[in-house]
């Protein structure tokens, strides 16, 4: 296991954890100041200024990108499929400009939550399976663009508007199926916020196997969580065993970046300077 205490290379910032407090162009100028080398960004705020300068910024502070969120949202009636698809490509095309290592996939919950305007439906087996044939068709795609497209299993609780891929068995069953020879072009992000009660979480690690290991997004679980989406806990605030959930991937030879994702309505409250300051400080010392 990686000794990450003594400098803060490994550390990637989500670009998420301080939306509220700048533009992407404001984060980038933020994590030269502390030295950070790797960011993951999300679309609307790389929209929100631009692909083009989005890029330049990017480039000219020599950040990586430790992924790109986000591909996905798959399910949805056939009115809406075109639209999806070419999304989901253009998302790709993003990721590829951008330099990023991989595509997060958030593949979405019941059709009307994941493209609003489609019609009602209760059927989330329907949606799995859509989920499963979009991800197909996405990858032959992302395979011409050589961009990987990592599946995120969300916490159960946003099986009906974010995704109804819940666990990592669920998502590594996807990659079996949709890639069952292990191209290194699809596989997981594992964000312990989503995972880390899953009494199977150390067995399906095991499974997944370095080439399919593709991200490691870090936060922590508050007791209690008082708002289902934006109360998610600083590294060390709250009951994950980040230690133990990072050796057992380190374990399996990933030596990629430990990227730190909060949404929180706190820390959101905090000048961006401090937040990135205290995600060092905790990746340092509990992670
Ligand atoms: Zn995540």
């Amino acid at each position: 296991m990686r000794d990450l205490s003594k400098d803060h290379r490994w550390f990637s910032l989500n670009t998420a954890t301080v939306r509220r407090q700048g533009s992407l162009i404001e984060i980038v100028d933020a994590c030269a100041r502390h030295g950070v080398r790797a960011i993951d960004p999300w679309r609307d705020q790389v929209a929100a200024v631009g692909l083009k300068a989005a890029v330049k910024a990017v480039r000219d502070a020599g950040l990586e990108l430790s992924g790109y969120c986000r591909g996905g949202m798959f399910p949805c009636d056939a009115g809406h499929r075109t639209d999806a698809r070419d999304d989901n490509r253009r998302a790709v095309d993003e990721a590829v400009a951008l330099g990023a290592s991989c595509l997060i996939l958030v593949v979405g919950g019941l059709p009307q939550y994941s493209r609003p305007g489609s019609a009602a439906s209760k059927d989330l087996s329907a949606a799995q399976e859509q989920v499963a044939d979009a991800i197909a068709e996405l990858l032959d795609y992302a395979r011409g663009a050589r961009m990987p497209l990592a599946i995120e299993p969300l916490h159960p609780m946003y099986a009906a508007d974010r995704a109804c891929v819940n666990t990592m068995r669920h998502a590594l069953d996807l990659c079996d199926r949709i890639d069952p020879a292990r191209s290194g072009m699809l596989g997981i992000a594992l964000d312990l916020y989503h995972t880390w009660w899953d009494h199977e979480l150390y067995r399906q690690i095991g499974r997944c196997g370095r080439e399919r290991m593709l991200a490691f997004h870090v936060c922590d679980w508050l007791v209690p969580t008082t708002d289902m989406l934006n109360d998610r806990g600083m590294m060390g605030d709250g009951v994950v065993d980040i230690p133990r959930a990072r050796a057992a991937v380190e374990e399996l030879g990933y030596s990629g970046y430990v990227e730190v994702e909060l949404f929180s309505q706190r820390w959101w409250s905090l000048p961006m300077d401090e937040v990135i300051s205290t995600c060092i400080e905790r990746v340092k010392t509990v992670v």
